[in-house]
């Protein structure tokens, strides 16, 4: 019986065992190993297939006292049920933690008492050839962060020019194409490599990559953008940011969806600000941040749009996969250093 078969089987977890300080250390998750408990009634198994590792995570785990499961979502197969809505071999996304076995309670949001759940995990719909992974990205929650907020909060018109710091990741080389294929924007991204900066400007169409490594932001963003910004989609703070502020045409939108420039930062002062109000002023700006569970209630339009998008053939996406569970916690601190091109995940 199936039971038997997973009686056989350890599942694995990484706990929290030491908030992060500074850059996250390996002894600050610890890896552990527990038999799966038997199902209670209404509730089904599910073996994590592809784990997403995201920015947030960093600075968001430090909400929750020491001794969690580590925060994140999934996409997994269920493997064994005694509930019929969720019968064995249909695929869910949810936040179940970075844990290879969950026992789902669809009763309770959360599916264990120790791991924060966003949403409740839900049935992957049918998209045909393409990969179930792409829920933690294009189609998921990285998916709609771009296309809520860059189009809900920009307010893009044709014509206009964007910058999008973060630019080769998986919000940002999204927030680009839509710029580019859908609004008809000029788009500018900013990364942190040559190989980044040629990926967006050959493969996805973006009209200028500036590496922000090398030379001069300021002056190439002059080069790019000779009459200004109209629109900032920010992934990053920090200088890259007041560079790009301080470049904005009157009336100017910016979009502030993350901060990655500080994740790593002592949380224990206050992060002080750069000098902005000058340009906020004179250019008259807008600036507004977002959380992109905002706009869950049209959670389903976001997704399909990206799909529609993905079909038409004006979307492409990539993801950078690093194999097995195990290796969880360097793809988490090889993404917060930039080692990812588009959504880093891990392949169980
Ligand atoms: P990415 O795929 O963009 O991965 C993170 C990237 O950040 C790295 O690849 C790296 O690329 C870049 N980076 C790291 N450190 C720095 C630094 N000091 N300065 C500049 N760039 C840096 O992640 P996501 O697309 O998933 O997320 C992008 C941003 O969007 C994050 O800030 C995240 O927190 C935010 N976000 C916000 C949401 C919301 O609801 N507001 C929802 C989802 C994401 P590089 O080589 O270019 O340095």
């Amino acid at each position: 019986t199936v039971r038997e078969q997973v009686k056989m089987v350890k599942a694995k977890r990484f706990v929290v065992q030491k908030h992060f300080q500074g850059e996250p250390k390996t002894t600050d998750l610890k890896l552990v190993q527990e038999d799966i408990p038997p199902l209670h009634n209404g509730e089904y198994l599910v073996e994590a297939e592809y784990l997403s590792v995201d920015p947030y995570m960093r600075p968001y785990v430090q909400r929750y006292p020491e001794g969690i499961t580590m925060i994140g979502s999934q996409v997994a197969k269920i493997i064994e049920s005694r509930n019929p809505e969720y019968p064995v071999g249909k695929r869910i996304v949810g936040y179940l933690g970075w844990r290879t076995h969950t026992v789902v309670n669809p009763q309770i949001s959360s599916s264990s008492d120790d791991t924060f759940a966003f949403e409740k995990p839900y049935i992957l719909p049918d998209i045909g050839d393409l990969s179930p992974s792409l829920f933690l990205g294009v189609l998921g929650m990285p998916g709609n962060t771009a296309y809520f907020g860059f189009l809900e909060i920009c307010q893009p018109k044709q014509g206009e020019t964007l910058v999008i710091s973060g630019a080769a990741g998986a919000v940002g080389s999204h927030v680009g194409q839509i710029a580019k294929n859908v609004c008809g924007l000029t788009v500018i991204g900013i990364a942190g490599s040559d190989e980044k900066c040629k990926w967006l400007v050959d493969e996805l169409g973006f009209d200028h990559a500036i590496n922000y490594k090398k030379g001069d932001i300021a002056t190439s963003l002059r080069v790019a953008a000779p009459k200004g910004v109209d629109c900032y989609f920010d992934n990053v703070g920090g200088d890259i940011s007041s560079v790009v502020l301080y470049q904005m045409k009157p009336f100017g939108r910016v979009s502030v969806c993350g901060s990655i420039s500080s994740y790593n930062a002592d949380a224990s002062s206050l992060p002080k600000t750069a000098i902005i109000q000058p340009t906020m002023v004179f250019n008259q700006l807008k600036m507004e941040g977002f959380i992109v569970h905002r706009w869950m209630s049209r959670m389903s339009e976001g997704v399909e749009k990206n799909l529609q998008w993905i079909k038409e053939g004006k979307l492409r996406y990539r993801e950078t996969v690093t194999n097995g569970f195990e290796n969880m916690f360097d793809a988490f601190v090889g993404m917060l250093n930039g080692k990812n091109i588009g959504k880093a995940i891990v392949k169980v």
